[in-house]
């Protein structure tokens, strides 16, 4: 069901600011005002995971920050934290399944987040970048086309439970 872009993203926000409290980092939004429809489920795997590696990668006491905007011809949305940043070395294989940053330390996972994301972002024809400093914090920024009252983008793009399935 089609959802102003904006409220949606608030409402996710919302659920996860209980995860953000929990370690002690502060989550703000930014959000544009302009209504959009969007894939929902797109929105809130992408979101909740974005959020779920910013919060794994900064120490407590720190800000994230989620950004949405706008136009006609896209949305552009952003997760910035302030954490522990991303080696050059593993750049270039950051978004494969299975692989996980030298930088992660203690911290688990399975190496999946980034690369479903990625999938699922570019079968809704959109892009996904990012920008990182070690020691400084990381940037993930997400562009997906407006999709002019048709959804899904491709109507038969699901994400269920980690699987891209074609119905
Ligand atoms: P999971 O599948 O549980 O999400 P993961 O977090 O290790 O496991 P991805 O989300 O795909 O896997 O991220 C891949 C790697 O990218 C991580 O292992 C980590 O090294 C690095 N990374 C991702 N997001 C950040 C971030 N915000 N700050 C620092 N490193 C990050
Ligand atoms: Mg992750």
């Amino acid at each position: 069901q089609p959802l102003l872009l904006n409220e949606f993203c608030q409402e996710i926000i919302e659920e996860l600011q209980i995860t953000t409290a929990r370690h002690k980092l502060t989550l703000r939004s930014q959000l544009s005002d302009i209504p959009h429809q969007i894939d929902r489920k797109l929105m809130r795997h992408i979101l909740t995971n974005l959020l779920a590696n910013a919060i794994n990668y900064s120490p407590s006491g720190g800000e994230v920050l989620v950004g949405l905007e706008s136009t006609e011809k896209q949305i552009e949305l952003w997760v910035q934290d302030y954490g522990i940043g991303i080696p050059q070395a593993a750049c270039s294989t950051l978004f494969d399944s299975f692989v996980r940053g030298p930088n992660v330390g203690t911290i688990s996972g399975t190496g999946l987040g980034l690369a479903i994301i990625k999938k699922s972002v570019e079968l809704h024809q959109g892009q996904i970048t990012f920008e990182s400093t070690v020691g400084e914090g990381t940037t993930f920024r997400i562009t997906l086309p407006q999709m002019d009252g048709k959804l899904p983008y491709h109507g038969e793009a699901h994400l269920c439970s980690g699987t891209l399935l074609k119905t």
